[in-house]
């Protein structure tokens, strides 16, 4: 499919935010050209597969309170399966394995008390922020002026926790706790429902998944939009005429339009050559909204065989690169075949190695934890978001101290006809596809609504 030379609403990303505000925009009788820049849709879900069978290479889980994502995978027919979560959790601390059930490890009794403390800290913190606008919170300066490892500092917090919190740091943001603002973290918790919801596998963000991969979902918008979807179609320009149309380029190619809605990561609105110029602070929030770097790397086996070891595959490691597991064999079927790790990898030692040392260290990873036995897979995969060509980074924006306070008001508040989507404008799980469904649902309701007068 070509671009056209014309329609009512461009949309700029076929991510789940972008996918959804078209759906939504075509539901109210819009027309609408999504434009990506890549040769798929999904964004940063993108499903592939080990061992013939389909895992994600970047979101993966949902969870109770992720309605929006989870009410449209129901209307396409994307159907969740539980994460498997029988048996003792692992973690590798200080060079030792031990077991624990719950979330939080088994630490020695002062580890377990400090670390109780500083949640509960955390989330009496959590409980003043305004998630819609952060800088209106009480103390937000003071907040969005130190990091996370600042505050954690702060309150004293042992060096165990510490290292817990970082290891929570590096796979939700992608980020070390001295990179992130603690008036972001503060905010994108809360925006989740608390810290046992956003990491916790029962009752938690990490409950269940998608059995065919997240990217499914994506593909079924697709199927639905049919050639509103112009894929290997980068943005590269948005010009805004004095009649209150845009003109969207892409390529050489324009795409004159009533609205554009852009559905991509803040950081990467710096790609897009704006005309006139978008006001200062528009400019300098995506110069000051990184995206995070997240890396995944999947073993399959003939067997679960920590299974039979009375493990249920999730396991903390203080010890790189592998330093979160889980288990996402296919079915729920006891020590049936195949049996595959998902492990998140720390970007910052693991994206720079050779394709065959970054599988070396991952399996030796996975066998400190489950034992030698998972030096022997048959098949293996890593993904590392932060070295994509195209729109790289992830899993989601790494907002660094004094960001919010100084550009936030205008991660979302349109310009003309230009509208801002994507997971990182949600008030609601935020950086989760549940965010961007919302985001993209939220901008195409501003957009129907300028449409219509
Ligand atoms: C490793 C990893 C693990 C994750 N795990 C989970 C999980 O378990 N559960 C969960 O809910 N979430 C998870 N996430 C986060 C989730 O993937 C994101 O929140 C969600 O996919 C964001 O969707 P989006 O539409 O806002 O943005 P994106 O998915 O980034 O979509 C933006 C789209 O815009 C395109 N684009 C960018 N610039 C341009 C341009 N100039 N022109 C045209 N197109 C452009 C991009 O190619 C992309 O397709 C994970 C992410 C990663 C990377």
């Amino acid at each position: 499919m070509s671009v056209p030379t014309s329609t009512d609403v461009v949309v700029v990303g076929a991510g789940f935010a972008g996918l959804s505000a078209a759906r939504a925009l075509v539901r109210s009788g819009h027309q609408v050209a999504v434009l990506e820049g890549r040769d798929r849709v999904g964004g940063r879900s993108s499903t592939a597969t080990i061992a013939g069978v389909p895992v994600d290479l970047g979101a993966t889980f949902v969870g109770p309170t992720q309605d929006a994502v989870l009410a449209l995978a129901a209307e396409l027919g994307c159907r969740t399966v539980p994460t498997y979560d029988r048996g003792k959790n692992l973690i590798r601390w200080h060079g030792r394995v031990r077991s624990y059930r719950s979330t939080i490890p088994r630490l020695s009794m002062m580890e377990l008390f400090d670390v109780s403390r500083i949640q509960w800290r955390f989330e009496r913190l959590c409980r003043l922020i305004r998630v819609d606008e952060p800088w209106n919170s009480p103390n937000a300066h003071k907040l969005d002026g130190r990091s996370l490892e600042g505050w954690l500092r702060s309150v004293d917090a042992s060096a165990s926790t510490r290292n817990l919190m970082a290891i929570m740091s590096r796979v939700t943001w992608g980020a070390e706790p001295d990179q992130v603002s603690m008036l972001h973290a503060a905010r994108y918790v809360k925006a989740a429902g608390g810290l046992d919801r956003m990491l916790d596998v029962r009752g938690g963000a990490q409950q269940d998944r998608f059995a065919e991969g997240t990217q499914q979902i994506a593909l079924r918008m697709t199927e639905e939009l049919g050639d509103r979807v112009v894929l290997g179609a980068p943005v590269d320009r948005i010009e805004r005429r004095p009649d209150g149309t845009v003109a969207v380029g892409s390529a050489g190619t324009v795409v004159h339009a009533q609205a554009v809605i852009v559905a991509v990561p803040p950081a990467h609105r710096s790609a897009i050559q704006f005309t006139p110029a978008l006001p200062e602070p528009y400019t300098e929030l995506a110069a000051s909204w990184p995206q995070g770097n997240l890396s995944k790397a999947y073993a399959a086996y003939e067997r679960p065989f920590w299974r039979a070891n009375g493990c249920s595959g999730e396991a903390l490691s203080d010890e790189g690169p592998v330093f979160i597991t889980f288990d996402v064999s296919p079915g729920d079927n006891g020590t049936a075949g195949p049996g595959i790790l998902l492990g998140f990898t720390d970007s910052r030692s693991f994206d720079r190695l050779p394709a065959e040392q970054r599988c070396a260290q991952a399996l030796s990873g996975f066998a400190a934890l489950f034992g030698d036995a998972a030096l022997q897979p048959i098949d293996y995969l890593d993904h590392c978001w932060g070295t994509e060509q195209f729109a790289p980074g992830g899993p989601t924006a790494a907002v660094p101290p004094g960001s919010w306070t100084q550009y936030g008001r205008w991660l979302r508040e349109p310009v003309d006809a230009i509208y801002w989507a994507g997971t990182e404008t949600a008030d609601k799980w935020t950086g989760f596809l549940d965010g961007a469904v919302r985001s993209g649902q939220r901008a195409a309701e501003q957009v129907a609504a300028r449409l219509t007068g």
